[in-house]
């Protein structure tokens, strides 16, 4: 061997490539010394063996190996192949050796070992796709608090001046048509409610929670799409479910994953669809039990439910993301979920979330409405850039005795406290010359005390800001649409004079 040779021979020896000499027949003429290693064995016992038989202990030639084609075609064929024998991903790269005559007589195969270059490819196109999701649920979270800031306003209109009707001396006929709008606004109201737990989930808050009641929420929101594929609901809810610490938003979209997913797999099979919810308290825990009667879930892939881009539905339909996400919140809220399945009758989602003792305090039971007194003639102003909500509180505080003046302007709302002293100001947050939280600030410069005499009434307690104003200052506040005797009982703790807390309050009445 001259020193030529030698050298090539080292240099092609040196190589972490696996390098392989193939003839035609597939016998193996050469191998460099990273191929020894892979196969553990010395040169003589691999020369001559087929290349099929050496790697891969097959008895015939790789459908997807490039020689066979290099061979036909004379040319450099590359493939990447992932070997689950080995587990690991391989760049096979076949170049000819051709003979005087141009036929392609022999092979070089290459093979790379390319695992990490495929795995953090795959990383990073996971982390990519999370990415747009969580852009997307961001924008569905800002879709969803714009949308429910402005039909929060029309409805306030709807809301108050229905009820205003309803207590009138109207005709019996009038009335019947008064309740059907009514009912149908508060059930706008119910929908937007559960839009605006949706929209505040960017935020990760926790709070005591009360499960039965977010089940029953998120049931709701899939009402109509359950009742047109006829999902038979069942539910079988713990009276004196202890409470857990959670985020609501988050919990949501657990159990939706969860019902849509179950809804899914019911919509193909031709059994009676059922859906059975159970909360009950198990040792220390709280446990949530989703049921279907759909086909199950098979053995083969049970266990890879929870993995990131897991899924059986075409593109179009699944990500694979739901059941990672729902997993990823519930061990972060401390909890667990698992899923069961016989395959044939059905799957079962489990969640347990730790029940969280109480610590904070009990809110005071709210006094009786009725029995109170109500105080009357209090001078009101009402800044509000909805003209008809203006006109809804115009006649519903004048209609209790106070006398009212309204404004949809900030700047005008200045001077008129300036030149008038008023009793209480009902203030929107949401304007848009000057918010309220700048009109705050301003009425202080005219007399600090007035900014004890502000109550306020926003479509908007989504917002951080908002709710961090609110925090702050203490300032109560009533959530648009407002039931007629909840803003009474707000007006009267001022006018009273009572320490408020800044709790929003939601309820209709
Ligand atoms: P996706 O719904 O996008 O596929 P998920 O993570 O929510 O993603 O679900 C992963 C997979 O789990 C689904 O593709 C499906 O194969 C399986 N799966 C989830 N819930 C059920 C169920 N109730 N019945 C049968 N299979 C289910």
């Amino acid at each position: 061997m001259n020193q030529e040779t030698s050298e090539l021979r080292d240099i092609i020896n040196s190589q972490d490539d696996i390098i392989l000499i193939i003839a035609r027949d597939y016998g193996i003429e050469n191998v460099n010394r990273s191929g020894l290693t892979l196969l553990d064995k010395n040169r003589e016992d691999v020369i001559g063996e087929k290349c099929y038989q050496a790697l891969h202990a097959k008895a015939e030639p790789c459908q997807y190996c490039p020689f066979t084609q290099t061979m036909k075609t004379k040319q450099t064929e590359v493939v990447e192949r992932y070997d689950t024998t080995l587990g690991k991903h391989f760049r096979i790269k076949s170049t000819p050796i051709l003979s005087e005559r141009g036929d392609a007589v022999k092979c070089i195969l290459s093979i790379r070992d390319v695992t990490e270059r495929v795995n953090t490819e795959a990383k990073l196109k996971r982390m990519q796709q999370e990415l747009n999701l969580n852009r997307r649920l961001v924008a569905i979270g800002q879709v969803a608090a714009g949308m429910t800031h402005e039909i929060n306003n029309p409805l306030t209109g709807v809301i108050a001046f229905s009820q205003m009707l309803m207590q009138m001396d109207i005709p019996e006929n009038m009335k019947e048509a008064v309740e059907v709008i009514f009912d149908g606004a508060s059930r706008v109201v119910g929908i937007v409610d559960r839009l605006r737990t949706f929209a505040r989930q960017d935020r990760p808050e926790k709070e005591y929670t009360d499960l039965n009641a977010i089940i029953g929420n998120t049931l709701a929101m899939r009402s109509y799409e359950m009742r047109s594929n006829g999902i038979e609901v069942t539910t079988h809810l713990a009276t004196n479910l202890p409470e857990t610490v959670a985020n609501v938003g988050q919990l949501q979209q657990v159990l939706l994953n969860i019902i849509i997913n179950a809804e899914q797999a019911m919509a193909t099979s031709s059994l009676q669809k059922k859906l059975t919810i159970t909360t009950e308290q198990v040792a220390d825990r709280i446990r949530v039990s989703i049921s279907d009667s759909g086909p199950g879930i098979p053995e083969e892939i049970i266990y890879r439910l929870f993995d990131p881009f897991f899924t059986t539905k075409d593109n179009t339909s699944g990500m694979g993301l739901g059941l990672n996400i729902s997993h990823g919140i519930i061990t972060e809220h401390g909890g667990e979920i698992r899923a069961q399945s016989e395959p044939g009758s059905g799957a079962t989602f489990i969640i347990d979330l730790p029940i969280v003792a109480e610590t904070r305090e009990r809110e005071p039971a709210k006094p009786a409405d009725v029995e109170q007194a109500e105080p009357v003639g209090a001078r009101i102003l009402v800044v509000d850039d909805e003209p008809h909500i203006c006109r809804a509180l115009d006649r519903l505080l004048t209609k209790n005795g106070h006398q009212v003046d309204t404004t949809s302007s900030p700047l005008k709302a200045l001077e008129m406290l300036s030149e008038a002293e008023y009793d209480l100001i009902l203030l929107d947050l949401r304007m848009p010359d000057m918010n309220g939280i700048e009109f705050y600030d301003h009425i202080k410069a005219i007399s600090p005390a007035l900014q004890q005499k502000v109550v306020c009434v926003t479509g908007d307690v989504v917002s951080a800001q908002n709710e961090a104003f609110l925090h702050e200052t203490g300032i109560p506040c009533v959530a648009k649409p407002f039931g007629v005797s909840e803003l009474m009982r707000q007006v009267r703790h001022v006018l009273e004079g009572e320490k408020n807390d800044a709790q929003v309050t939601y309820s209709r009445s």
